[in-house]
């Protein structure tokens, strides 16, 4: 994709920082050598792109840092062939992330200025399975539902029951779940037989899921 350009040399130290926090994925640690995360940053902050820190990236929200998506992707232990919903496209960088690790992507953003960005970047990065919608992301995206997994960037006080439903059997979301000021990142599991299991993974603090199954205001 990127190989070669100038930021190669900060991907591969990255790479080494993200290995270093204890993720062992290769599809991951290679997803994260070959996304060029200073298109996914505002361009003041670009020489920082390759630091393994969350940045802002306007409109109040935050990139998170790049060791923090290697392990929600890690988690959903995806195998390359899956359908994949983002709930908060953000910068885009997990977006591109994800759409290395899984067969297509479909991601949804509340702030057009934020989506559109995104949109931009990831067609500036080459990243073509991807798609980002604006709208209501705990309403899920129904025209491409089933989803073999689903990934909420953003504090849940609920599990959305659109996304429940709009998952296929045997599939899994991962989202920060609790309230505003702290999150335990959960691994939903829908069972083939139609029963659910929660598993808690580790501690968290994103910034709140707003719309109709998130939080209010
Ligand atoms: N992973 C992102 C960061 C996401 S921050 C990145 O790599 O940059 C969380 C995002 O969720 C924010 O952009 C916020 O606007 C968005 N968000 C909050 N509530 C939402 C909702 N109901 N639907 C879609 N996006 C939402």
């Amino acid at each position: 994709m990127t190989r070669g350009d100038s930021y190669a040399g900060y991907r591969s130290k990255l790479v080494e920082a993200v290995r270093a926090a204890g993720v062992r994925e290769l599809a991951v640690l290679r997803a994260v050598g070959e996304v060029p995360r200073h298109l996914f940053v505002p361009p003041a902050l670009q020489r920082q792109a390759y630091e393994d820190s969350s940045l802002p990236i306007g409109n109040g929200q935050t990139i998170s840092q790049p060791s923090t998506h290697a392990r929600i992707i890690a988690a959903l232990r995806l195998s390359g062939r899956e359908r994949v919903l983002e709930v908060g496209t953000g910068s885009g960088y997990q977006t591109a992330l994800l759409a290395l690790c899984a067969d297509q992507v479909f991601s949804v953003e509340r702030v057009p200025a934020l989506a559109e960005r995104a949109k931009a970047s990831l067609r500036e990065a080459g990243i073509a399975n991807a798609s980002v919608m604006t709208g209501d992301g705990t309403l899920g995206w129904r025209a491409f539902a089933p989803y073999d997994a689903i990934v909420v960037a953003a504090a849940s006080p609920e599990v959305p029951g659109p996304l429940l439903e709009q998952l296929a059997p045997g599939g899994r979301i991962l989202l920060p779940l609790g309230p505003k000021d702290r999150q335990v990142i959960t691994l939903v599991t829908l069972n083939p037989d139609g029963t659910v299991n929660q598993e808690p993974l580790t501690d968290a603090r994103f910034v709140p899921l707003r719309g109709t199954h998130g939080f209010a205001g």
